[in-house]
């Protein structure tokens, strides 16, 4: 679906011509920003090269032909919220529709330090005061928040900590906690204490309050997939798109970038950079690239954690547990039977905890919410583990947001930076690495003028 091939371009250039060749503009890196900055580029008229180091386009937006049985997966993003506006105006200017969302139970399966429990409720009604009480701490935090402003701009440093310490000062009781706890970290791909409770506040601000954020959390989908899309946004732009050109490293000139792959070097007079956070560091910059920057980078954003998908013998249609599984915080099934197996979805918040490709693995985590369950196959990609990747999806950890939100978006000499996690809307999401690749796209249109 997203090979070489689909992509529609105007030529491919021999290598001689392209050694003699200067780009207007090179994009590294080809997932939803990348493709959304080349598109935008090429609208104003640049002449625009794409560089991808995976034989597909997409990146962690991967719609997986054939991923169990006959059945293709998104191995990647997938769920989209109502108010985000990007991803709902790509679909629409492209004719694909957005699924109507699933009327998301509340999880009824529960798993705690009392064992597995099956009730619409983990804790006695006696404790929905402690409910309450995190409800409205994170709703009248949210009210802080103005999502259209870099966060470091409006003194928030006090909720930029770790989630365990906000649940903490909340005041809730231990299974509450626990609960809370487990349900963020799926939705944070990342453990608690890693966690910024301000990156999870700033959603709750994006979405319009909490039982909103919940309520959408697993809402709409692109009912085509994500693949078509991103091909749709590339066969529009029309730029030259290179497959498995890994770039090593940017260099900068009074003159403009060069750019050297594994093979061979690009010239530019300006770039894109559309990479992970978390793989930025990998690549060399002359000039090195800000310290803000290149810290982050080196202390890495908290997304750890892992998705895989499952199809389990005899299991219900409407499961939904939350709780400390083994590698899992998270499982819920899809209405969907593949090859007489219940579809279901995991979620955990350390990669290290569960191999999502190791069947056996796979299958213990799920026996922590359904004991009887039988495996029939799965489909995982570590994407913590996948060198272009290095991540799941954007989560700052404590105290980054204060430290280097400033650093993310800001051009160095030539180079935009683009990527979901430098979104001021919806960062982590697809939402966001298109918001990105706009701003990308009127920055360098910006410096080539
Ligand atoms: C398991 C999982 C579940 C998710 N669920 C959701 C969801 O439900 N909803 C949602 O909106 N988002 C979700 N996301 C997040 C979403 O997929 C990402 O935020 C978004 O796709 C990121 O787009 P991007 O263009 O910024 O980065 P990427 O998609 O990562 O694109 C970067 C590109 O750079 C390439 N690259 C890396 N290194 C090099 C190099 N050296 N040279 C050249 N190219 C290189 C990569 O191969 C990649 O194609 C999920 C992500 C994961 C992993």
């Amino acid at each position: 679906m997203t090979s070489d091939q689909m992509i529609e371009r105007p030529r491919l250039s021999s290598s001689a011509e392209i050694e003699g060749q200067i780009y207007d503009v090179i994009i590294v890196g080809c997932g939803f920003a990348g493709a959304t900055a080349a598109r935008e580029l090429r609208r104003e008229g640049w002449n625009v090269l794409v560089l991808e180091a995976r034989d597909r386009v997409g990146g962690r937006a991967w719609f997986k032909q054939n991923a169990i049985g006959n059945e293709p997966l998104e191995m990647g993003g997938k769920w989209f919220y109502p108010t985000e506006r990007f991803i709902w105006a790509e679909a629409d200017r492209y004719g694909h529709s957005l699924v109507e969302p699933i009327i998301v139970d509340w999880p009824s399966t529960w798993l705690t330090s009392d064992g597995l429990k099956q009730s619409s409720l983990p804790i006695p009604l006696s404790e929905l005061p402690d409910i309450e009480r995190l409800i409205v701490a994170i709703n009248q935090a949210a009210r802080r928040i103005d999502v259209s402003r870099p966060l470091s701009e409006q003194a928030l440093a006090d909720l930029d900590i770790s989630l365990t310490d906000f649940l903490e000062n909340v005041g809730l009781t231990v299974k509450t906690r626990t609960i809370a706890e487990a349900y963020l970290q799926a939705y944070a791909s990342a453990p608690a204490v890693n966690i910024s409770a301000l990156h999870l506040i700033r959603r709750v601000a994006a979405a319009g309050s909490v039982s909103e954020f919940v309520m959408s959390s697993a809402g709409y989908r692109l009912s085509s997939g994500t693949a078509p899309l991103v091909d749709a946004i590339l066969a529009d732009a029309k730029a030259d798109v290179r497959l498995s050109h890994r770039v090593r490293a940017i260099r900068q000139d009074v003159d403009g970038v060069t750019v050297e792959w594994e093979s061979g070097t690009f010239r530019g007079r300006a770039a894109v950079i559309a990479l992970p956070l978390n793989v930025l560091k990998h690549i060399e910059f002359e000039p090195p690239l800000s310290e803000g920057k290149r810290r982050l980078s080196t202390e890495e954003l908290a997304c750890i954690g892992t998705k895989v998908w499952a199809t389990v013998k005899g299991a219900p249609t409407n499961f939904f547990g939350c709780g400390n599984g083994a590698g899992l915080d998270w499982l819920s099934s899809e209405d969907i039977i593949i090859d007489g197996g219940v579809l279901m979805a995991g979620y955990g918040s350390d990669a290290e905890a569960l191999d999502v490709t190791n069947h056996a693995a796979v299958q213990r985590a799920i026996r922590s919410f359904l004991p009887d369950a039988e495996v029939l196959a799965i489909a995982g990609h570590d994407w913590r583990h996948d060198p272009f990747s290095l991540e799941t999806w954007a989560v700052f950890r404590p105290g980054q947001i204060t430290r280097h939100d400033k650093h993310v978006r800001t051009t160095e000499g030539l180079l935009s930076f683009a990527g979901a996690h430098t979104a001021l809307h919806w960062p982590g999401f697809i939402d966001g690495a298109i918001e990105s690749g706009f701003r990308s796209a009127r920055e360098v249109s910006a410096l080539l003028r």
